[in-house]
């Protein structure tokens, strides 16, 4: 019987009892006290039924389940079935959550959950062994504490996860850790770090090799070097008809001298520390150099090379490498330019920090190709780089300087009117 039948019969059962009582109270002339006591009792019954349904209700485990009659029964099945419905949910949302535990624990990085105050709410076994977390002793302990690296501490609390972070792992310095932090929900973040050791020692393998060939051919290059130059010098008559086949000799090695000096530069900016050799840089006297070097470069070629630098502001950063970033893209900007263009070299405190900036009316470049400029060897027209000199290294070494002080470079370019090369700092590399 459904609960709207049970009420309806219920209602039914009360107006029989009342009809029947009417006529008999009538008869013994008592109809009040009759009618009274008739329904005391069928509110006691009630009550009674109550009593034992709400006793069962509030520990249904320790009590019997009753026996119960009239509108109580249906109202009792309901309460099973609206239970049942609950249990099921529950098992159901159980089987998913533990689904999940199982999945994520099964994942090949280390996962870890960290609330809005930092703290670590849920971790998988793989962060247990990287971290070196306890399942007792760090649940909900503050990241801080567990790892003390300053440079994940800085990375986790500037908020600036655009880039993974690579660092050793807190309990096997072996062991390189490629750290990335997603943050979701309110204030909760996703911490998430993948074992990169292999891909470390191969990079680091790579760069050892590059640098170990560099310097090896270095010597026996200026040997051959030096040798062309004396024979170019010579004035030996058997020397005459080799003499253009030398000045080639003179230029190419020249050329691979340039390359290896480059490429060194390039390992040294990868292994040393950014924060080596660093001092206050003033860059306007350094500017001042570069410009003579350009006018040098330009010779007879007319450019018109003008400088518009704010003397008195000085950068905190690596001189040398500062010198040879700059330079580059002054010296680009020479070869990049046709005879008589103009080029203008700014250096100057923007709202957003110091900027140096190299513009040129020079051949310009296709949208396609900036994106992949400060690729190594990566140049728009080869024929053209190697006439004028260049070892298309330069724009690497300017990325890698750059981002060694924290800036960046922002190219525009419109190919057959001009490029403007920038490099923007951010204001805490301003010296004070
Ligand atoms: P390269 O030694 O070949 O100049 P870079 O790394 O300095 O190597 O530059 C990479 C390429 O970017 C160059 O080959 C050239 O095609 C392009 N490029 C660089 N600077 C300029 C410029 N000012 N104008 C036009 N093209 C440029």
């Amino acid at each position: 019987m459904s609960l709207d039948q049970a009420w309806r019969s219920e209602l039914v059962g009360v107006g029989f009892i009342t009809l029947l009582l009417i006529p008999l109270g009538l008869g013994i002339g008592h109809l009040a006290i009759l009618l009274w006591g008739g329904l005391s009792l069928y509110l006691a019954w009630h009550l009674y039924q109550l009593y034992r349904f709400t006793r069962w209700l509030g520990k249904p485990k320790s009590h019997p389940r009753p026996h119960l009659f009239g509108i109580w029964r249906p109202l009792m099945r309901r309460v099973d079935e609206l239970s049942g419905r609950g249990q099921k949910r529950k098992r159901k949302l159980s089987r998913m959550l533990s689904g999940f535990l199982e999945s994520t624990g099964a994942l090949p990085d280390a996962t870890l959950v960290l609330n809005d105050e930092g703290r670590i709410d849920w971790w998988n076994s793989v962060a247990a062994e990287f971290l070196g977390l306890d399942r007792k002793r760090d649940k909900g302990a503050l990241i801080d504490d567990l790892i003390s690296d300053p440079v994940f501490l800085n990375y986790l609390h500037t908020g600036h996860y655009g880039r993974p972070l690579q660092m050793p792992a807190p309990v096997n310095a072996n062991v390189s850790l490629e750290v990335r932090i997603v943050p979701y929900g309110k204030g909760k973040r996703l911490l998430q770090a993948r074992d990169i050791t292999r891909l470390h020692q191969l990079e680091i393998v790579r760069r050892d090799f590059v640098a170990n060939v560099s310097h090896e051919i270095r010597t026996p290059l200026t040997v051959v070097h030096g040798y062309v130059e004396t024979m170019l010098e010579s004035r030996e008559a058997f020397l005459g008809p080799w003499k253009r086949i030398l000045g080639q000799m003179q230029i190419q090695t020249l050329r691979m001298q340039r390359i290896v000096e480059d490429l060194l530069l390039l390992s040294r900016l990868e292994t040393q520390r950014s924060n080596e050799g660093q001092g206050v840089v003033g860059i306007y006297p350094m500017l001042r150099g570069i410009v003579e070097g350009a006018r040098h470069l330009s010779g007879d070629q007319g450019h018109r090379i003008s400088l518009e630098a704010d003397e008195r502001l000085r950068l905190v950063g690596n001189c040398h490498e500062l010198e040879s970033a700059f330079a580059n893209l002054v010296y680009n900007a020479v070869r990049y330019t046709p005879e008589g263009g103009d080029i203008r070299i700014r250096w100057w405190l923007s709202g957003n920090g110091p900027c140096f900036s190299v513009s040129d009316s020079g051949i310009g470049i296709a949208p396609e190709h900036i994106p992949r400029l400060t690729e190594r060897f990566y140049r728009v027209d080869v024929g053209r780089s190697r006439e004028s000199g260049g070892t298309g290294l330069g724009l690497a070494i300017v990325k890698h300087v750059l981002s060694r002080h924290d800036g960046k470079l922002v190219v525009e370019s419109e190919p057959g009117k001009g490029s403007v090369f920038t490099c923007r700092f951010p204001h805490a590399r301003v010296a004070s």
